[in-house]
């Protein structure tokens, strides 16, 4: 089980950010669902889907960037998916106790 409320993100009042990237994705899963409903009257599907997909970047992208340490400026959650593993991530990310690089927490 997460703890989430012991985390960094909560402790520096980040947590919204994360929800707001979670936001984004389920957004852009529900949008890319109706776009392929819609695929045969073929221009909206396919701007449906072209959305979709920019909507879950935008949102990836504003977490990403966002999500920093408040001493360092270390881009928490841009350095946790260059540097730990596809399935591991993210889970780091909501566990992180102290600033990989400064120690800040
Ligand atoms: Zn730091």
């Amino acid at each position: 089980m997460l703890s989430i409320k012991d985390s960094l993100l909560s402790k520096t009042n980040q947590m919204w950010k994360f929800y707001l990237f979670n936001f984004f994705l389920v957004l852009s899963v529900v949008l890319l669902y109706f776009g392929f409903y819609y695929i045969e009257d073929t221009k909206f599907g396919v701007s449906l889907i072209l959305f979709s997909l920019f909507v879950g970047l935008f949102g990836f992208a504003f977490s990403s960037v966002s999500i920093r340490c408040p001493s360092c400026r270390l881009r928490w959650m841009y350095w946790a998916v260059k540097t730990k593993k596809i399935n591991g991530w993210l889970s780091w990310l909501l566990n992180v106790k102290k600033c990989p690089k400064c120690n800040f927490g």
